[in-house]
């Protein structure tokens, strides 16, 4: 177990400068932020230690920049959320790593947040260079990786940091977020209550294979939608029409289908349609019945209330991807009853847990985040962890005494 922030003595915080390193990484569209979910939920770790009295520094990555300053991916704007939705003074320090701007961090007092430029304008963040997170080290006396969303990736500033603090003799610690998210994943993994329900869903079987070897064994029920389950229905020798399947992934299925039995629930029924968009005039198919020209967009009414089912009798569900392309709202009645019915069983007492950024957002628009156990704020990360793999930016914290 890592150690957290939790177990540390919240005077011992008061005046002192803690780097923190956040996921601050917001989707953007010209320049304003379109969903601050992953703002809020860093809030709980800053507010820990600036009301303990201590100088937050404050680091993120956003987007891509690719090692080079782009003034589209300026964390400016997120500073002033951050600000907004925290009540605290927030001050951007840009200029790099020049002296000016770590001076500028002295002017930092009890209460306010430095928030330094995008961790990625660096070309070493992503190279994980130890000469740049020493250099960070050097800025406090802890480090609180709160980060989930990147733990997946050894950067400089997630695990290099972590050891660049430990190597001069001082602390890397979870940050509440990180802590939660941990302790949720680990959770399902380790002793589900049962009946343990896993629901996967969204385009693609490759980059799930390493969650699904994981659960399979472990499940009472798998549920698949989503693209995912056309290339079962290949797998069982069905027409899939024009809809998105992974060719190479077929003999796979196949073999999972053999693997999983009973436990194995494919979609009985479809919807389908013609055209992708928003006109369009989508039918309700068994899966047997899928046409030449047709693309599978959803999963069935009958479908639905099957896996609403099984999801209603579970004691602990977990679910990943989308069971359509529910972006378009013609195709997101199947996505949407299932995240009713996680939040339904939840308010009977199951632990649901939701992870995936797709599948996050889903559960936003369907109204339930709140509901649920725990709806991750890691797409790669949560999927690693089910998986069963370690993260780089968790393996490098502080062993708890
Ligand atoms: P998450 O981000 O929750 O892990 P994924 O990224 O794996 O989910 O999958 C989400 C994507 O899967 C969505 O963009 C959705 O449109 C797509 N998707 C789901 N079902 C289908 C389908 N039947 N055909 C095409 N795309 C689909
Ligand atoms: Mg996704």
């Amino acid at each position: 177990m890592k150690k957290t922030i939790s177990e540390v003595d919240p005077f011992w915080f008061g005046g002192r400068p803690i780097l923190v390193r956040a996921d601050l990484n917001v989707p953007l569209a010209s320049g304003r932020i379109t969903d601050d979910r992953k703002i809020r939920a860093s809030l709980p770790t800053l507010e820990l230690l600036l009301d303990a009295g201590a100088r937050v520094v404050l680091l993120s990555h956003l987007g891509r920049p690719g090692g080079q300053p782009t003034p589209e991916l300026s964390l400016a704007p997120v500073a002033e959320r951050l600000s907004d939705l925290s009540g605290f003074r927030v001050e951007l320090v840009t200029g790099g790593h020049s002296p000016e701007a770590f001076a500028s961090l002295e002017a930092i007092s009890a209460g306010g947040i430095a928030l330094l430029e995008n961790s990625r304008f660096l070309a070493g963040e992503t190279a994980n260079d130890p000469e740049l997170a020493a250099s960070w080290a050097a800025l406090g006396d802890l480090f609180v990786n709160d980060a989930f969303g990147v733990a997946h990736r050894a950067h400089a500033s997630t695990s290099g940091l972590a050891q660049a603090m430990i190597d001069r003799g001082a602390e890397a610690v979870a940050g509440l977020l990180m802590a939660r998210e941990l302790r949720f994943l680990e959770e399902v993994l380790r002793l589900p209550e049962r009946p343990f329900t896993v629901v996967l869903g969204g385009a693609k079987i490759s980059g799930k294979i390493g969650v699904i070897s994981m659960l399979l064994p472990r499940v009472d029920r798998l549920l698949i939608g989503g693209a995912m389950a056309n290339t079962f229905f290949r797998a069982l020798g069905l027409a899939t029409g024009r809809s998105l399947v992974e060719e190479d992934r077929i003999e796979l299925a196949a073999t999972l289908v053999e693997q999983g039995g009973e436990r194995l629930v494919l979609p009985l029924d479809c919807l389908v349609t013609r055209e992708v968009g928003d006109g369009a005039a989508p039918r309700v198919v068994l899966r047997s019945d899928v046409c030449e020209d047709d693309k599978i967009v959803d999963i069935g009414p009958q479908t639905r209330a099957q896996f609403s089912d099984m999801i209603g009798r579970s004691r602990t569900v977990v679910w990943n991807g989308p069971m359509g392309v529910f972006e378009i709202e013609t195709f997101a009645e199947g996505t949407l009853q299932i995240a009713h019915a996680i939040a339904d069983a939840c308010d009977r007492g199951a632990l649901g847990v939701i992870g995936g950024g797709d599948s996050g957002a889903a559960a936003e628009r369907a109204g339930v985040v709140g509901r649920v156990t725990h709806v991750s704020t890691g797409g790669g990360a949560s999927m690693r962890l089910l998986a069963g793999d370690s993260l780089p930016g968790v393996d490098s914290l502080t062993e708890r005494e």
